[in-house]
């Protein structure tokens, strides 16, 4: 989609300050992440002769799902006590395989799902001194530093500053105070309608959806190559020349 047939207009980047991204599925391709994940599961599945990890990982998501939906307050903790409650588990047993197959065992898999162009568009933006967030609804460091990435400010919906997942608005709140930016004067990008495009709405801020489809009243678009990033992509040295840009990671802890 070009800028020109943005639904709600184009993007007025000069006044754009901050760019908040979303991470999962916005920077890097979910799907094929997902796919990798699930071969290394089955593998795993195959030699332990149980199908334990991935029922627990299937029923996580999805009291997730309905946590965020809620706009639960206390996800943080329900998270692991309602999935532990429906597979008869430990909430412990939870814990650990969440941290290893969500938190650690994707970060090597990572680099070859990271969405083409994204660092060019990091690199733009830091170029034109705007200010890039990461708001995410997992622990994001860890990840953004396996893509190659960097951020001014990173922020997951389990700090406790947060403690709360999209499209709850007060994620995105900390982040405009952090950044000390007014809702008017930043933009969100991210993959999800009901969560990304939302949480921006409730601030009554702009948002670009990543969508290989267009979605209808909302403004999308199917790659970091797109029209819409170039004022400040071409700019850059030319593909193929190193992009790097010295920011570092401050996080909210
Ligand atoms: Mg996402």
């Amino acid at each position: 989609m070009t800028a020109s047939t943005l639904p709600n207009g184009p993007v007025q980047w000069e006044r754009v300050r901050l760019v908040v991204f979303d991470l999962d599925g916005t920077l890097y391709d979910q799907r094929r992440l997902r796919t990798m994940m699930l071969l290394r599961l089955l593998i795993d599945a195959g030699r332990s002769r149980s199908l334990t990890s991935i029922r627990i990982l299937r029923t996580f998501r999805h009291c997730r799902e309905q946590l965020g939906e809620a706009l639960a307050t206390d996800f943080a903790s329900r998270q692991y006590e309602l999935t532990a409650d429906r597979c008869t588990v430990s909430q412990e047993t939870v814990k650990a395989v969440v941290e290893e197959w969500i938190d650690h065992r994707p970060l090597d898999v990572l680099p070859a799902c990271r969405c083409r162009g994204v660092e060019r568009v990091f690199a733009g933006l830091t170029a034109q001194g705007k200010t890039i967030a990461v708001l995410s609804d997992y622990p994001a460091s860890e990840k953004l530093r396996a893509l190659g990435l960097s951020a001014d400010i990173v922020v997951s919906a389990a700090d406790p500053e947060v403690g709360v997942l999209k499209p709850h608005p007060a994620g995105l709140q900390y982040v405009l105070s952090r950044a000390q930016v007014p809702a008017q004067a930043a933009i969100m990008v991210g993959d999800r309608v009901d969560r990304d495009w939302a949480v921006a709405q409730s601030h009554g801020m702009r948002a670009l959806i990543r969508s290989s489809k267009p979605i209808a009243g909302v403004d999308t678009f199917r790659s970091y190559e797109d029209e819409i990033f170039r004022s400040f992509t071409e700019q850059l040295p030319s593909v193929g020349a190193p992009v790097s840009s010295s920011r570092s990671i401050r996080t909210s802890s």
